[in-house]
């Protein structure tokens, strides 16, 4: 059986500096708190607890003048407020790509009402949506504009200024803001681009490797929304497609007609999972 690696398996540079300073701050300090799960992966996180990383869900359960990391997704504005009100020193690993998001919506929000397409439960969303203000909203799919262009009109701005959650789905980013513009037709649209390259390469490299094989493995967390995304774009074009986290979750999966296997991995999957994976189907 022929095992083909994704070459862009794996974590992605955003999450690599935020996993390596979060190890930093571990090694450098006694008590570390998280603000959410630093990547969605589960592996990481327990390394994370072993080396006295807490993970916290509320900025209220970091003890005042403690130190708190912001994940790569980012966090709301409000967030930082309240953390200067307790003392924090704040570790900011916020993704620089995401950053550049909250800057735009940040200049943006006064003159344009603004469409940030995305999950709105996701926290890149939840937070852009917080630095775009109340003149905001989040939408996944098309059923959604009609209430975009009633909260619109009643915003009192005249014009619209869309940006992408930066691991949304290109194709459909683009469907969506052809939609948007379709809809608002008298309105004049910015549509910015915001999907980070290294979602979309990965994106691209999946749909073309998933078309080569006849079965494939993603690996990552099964709330990564990222990973979702390769397991949607694989299940388009090949039959056999498993999502796991671990080589483990394949133990009771037969391979026995499979001629040419493929890898890929999520954003927060750590290399030396896939390595396990790829190790367990060699030996096969
Ligand atoms: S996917 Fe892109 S934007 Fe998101 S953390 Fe990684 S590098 Fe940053």
């Amino acid at each position: 059986m022929e095992v083909i690696v994704g070459k862009l398996a794996g974590f992605c540079p955003g999450v690599e500096r935020a996993v390596n300073m979060a190890l930093k701050a571990a090694k450098e300090n006694e008590n570390v708190y998280c603000l959410g799960e630093l990547v969605h992966n589960r592996q990481v996180i327990e390394e994370l607890e072993k080396k006295n990383v807490k993970t916290v869900d509320d900025i209220k359960d970091v003890p005042n003048n403690g130190i708190v990391i912001f994940r790569a997704h980012g966090v709301k504005e409000s967030i930082y407020e309240i953390s200067n009100k307790k003392n924090l020193k704040i570790i900011d690993l916020t993704c620089g790509k995401v950053r550049i998001i909250h800057d735009k919506v940040k200049k943006e929000k006064d003159k344009s009402f603004i469409i940030i397409v995305g999950d709105e439960n996701h926290p890149e969303s939840v937070a852009t949506k917080d630095f775009a203000g109340k003149n905001s909203i989040v939408i996944f799919d098309d059923s959604e504009i009609v209430d975009a262009y009633k909260e619109f009109e009643s915003s009192g701005l005249d014009r619209v200024y869309v940006v992408a959650q930066t691991t949304f789905n290109l194709k459909k980013f683009e469907a969506l803001s052809k939609e948007i513009e379709d809809n608002f037709c008298e309105v004049p649209v910015t549509i910015d681009n915001t999907i980070c390259s290294a979602t979309e390469e990965r994106q691209i490299e999946t749909e073309k490797l998933s078309k080569e094989v006849d079965t494939i493995i993603v690996i990552g967390g099964k709330n990564s929304a990222n990973t979702q995304k390769l397991v949607d774009i694989s299940k388009r074009n090949c039959k056999n497609v498993y999502h796991i986290q671990t080589k483990d979750d394949l133990t009771n999966v037969s391979f026995e007609n499979t001629k040419k296997i493929g890898i890929v991995a999520g954003a927060s999957t750590p290399s030396n999972i896939i390595k396990d994976v790829e190790k367990f189907l060699m030996e096969m």
